[in-house]
């Protein structure tokens, strides 16, 4: 590293209202941090944009502890390690953590996993073999008890989870039905092998297009977004189906209360168990999914897709871009 390098980084200024705006942020400079002792200097690679940071920018506590106003965003980053003052990491290593979305960042030993480039390229960190890959293989697998031959249907499925968890349920021999928000996922999703998809934008009425797309029914939902298309699907659920509630992503830029139909009565005559999940229940077995995953990858059995944005300066416009569904795969900020 030169000392005559620049280190930028990315503050939260605004708690937004609805949609968050550029104008929510602010790109500052800063100096070069100091590599802590018996810590690391890490140069960040790429920074991870996520649908939950929308919690976190909110103002109030959810699950996670908000970001205060004023503070640097931070999400699941990986990067170089250009200084070392731990006797068990190189310069020149790669590791992974959650830091702050800035060029340049101290970094204590005990707080970061180190990534093998040899394994798959370094990026899948944030993306399959990392937290959205541990979200949809624990997620699907522990609560929707997948059987061969069943019907699976994925929201958001062209994203950076419900892509995994589609591909996961074919691996597992289902019927998979993916729903997502453009014609050209449509064709992404069949690329990948699913049975069929479906455009919730311009297929209309959904529910008589996932019925012709499911003759059998739904076994087992796992639901990205919420809204109208959960709705939809309980609707068509078989007795007995399991539905794992990962994200409500068509309410978090909402004001006001969702109030939508209520599917306790689906719920009780068909017997359904629905579950939410906050991934970070299954930590202690990552090493576990993150093995299965990456032999699946190697196989050649697992694909992704990574829709990246240049420099940390675009970081705010991807992290908007979710909420527009400008990725197909994971969204990461290369810098
Ligand atoms: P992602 O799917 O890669 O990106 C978000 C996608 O959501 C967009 O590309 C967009 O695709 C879709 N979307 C945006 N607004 C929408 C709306 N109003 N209605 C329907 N779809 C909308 O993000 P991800 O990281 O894989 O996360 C997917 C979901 O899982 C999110 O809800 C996230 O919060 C959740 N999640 C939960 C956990 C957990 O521990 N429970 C962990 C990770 C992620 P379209 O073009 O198809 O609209």
């Amino acid at each position: 590293m030169n000392m005559t390098d620049q280190s930028r980084r990315v503050l939260l200024v605004a708690v937004p209202e609805g949609l968050p705006k550029e104008s929510d942020f602010l790109i500052e400079d800063m100096v070069v941090p100091e590599c802590p002792l018996d810590g690391l200097l890490v140069k960040t690679r790429y920074l991870s944009v996520d649908p939950y940071l929308r919690g976190r920018i909110a103002g109030k506590k959810t699950y996670v502890d908000p970001i205060p106003l004023g503070n640097v965003m931070e999400s699941g980053c990986v990067g170089e390690v250009v200084a070392s003052r731990n006797g068990d990491y190189r310069v020149g290593e790669i590791v992974a953590g959650l830091w702050g979305w800035q060029d340049y960042v101290g970094v204590e030993v005990g707080k970061v996993q180190r990534v093998d480039p040899a394994e798959a390229p370094v990026s899948t960190a944030l993306g399959i073999l990392g937290m959205p890959g541990m979200t949809a293989y624990f997620g699907f697998t522990e609560l929707c008890s997948p059987k061969s031959g069943e019907t699976v249907v994925v929201s958001g499925a062209a994203g950076a989870v419900g892509s995994a968890v589609g591909q996961i349920a074919k691996i597992l021999g289902c019927h998979v039905i993916g729903v997502a928000g453009t014609a050209e996922k449509v064709a992404y999703l069949k690329s990948l092998g699913f049975d069929g998809a479906l455009n919730y934008r311009t297929d209309k009425p959904y529910g008589e297009r996932l019925a012709a797309l499911c003759p059998n029914g739904i076994d087992c939902y796992f639901d990205n977004v919420g809204g109208e298309m959960t709705d939809t699907v309980l609707g068509l659920m078989n007795s007995r189906g399991r539905v794992s509630v990962c994200g409500q992503i068509a309410s978090y830029n909402d004001r006001s209360e969702d109030v939508g139909p209520r599917p306790f009565t689906d719920i009780l005559v068909k017997q359904l168990r629905v579950e939410g999940f906050i991934v970070s229940r299954w930590g202690e077995r990552f090493p576990e999914g993150r093995k299965q995953m990456a032999a699946w990858f190697k196989a050649g059995l697992l694909k992704y897709e990574e829709t990246v944005y240049k420099g940390l300066e675009s970081a705010p416009r991807a992290f908007i871009g979710l909420f527009a569904g400008e990725n197909t795969g994971k969204a990461l900020v290369e810098l």
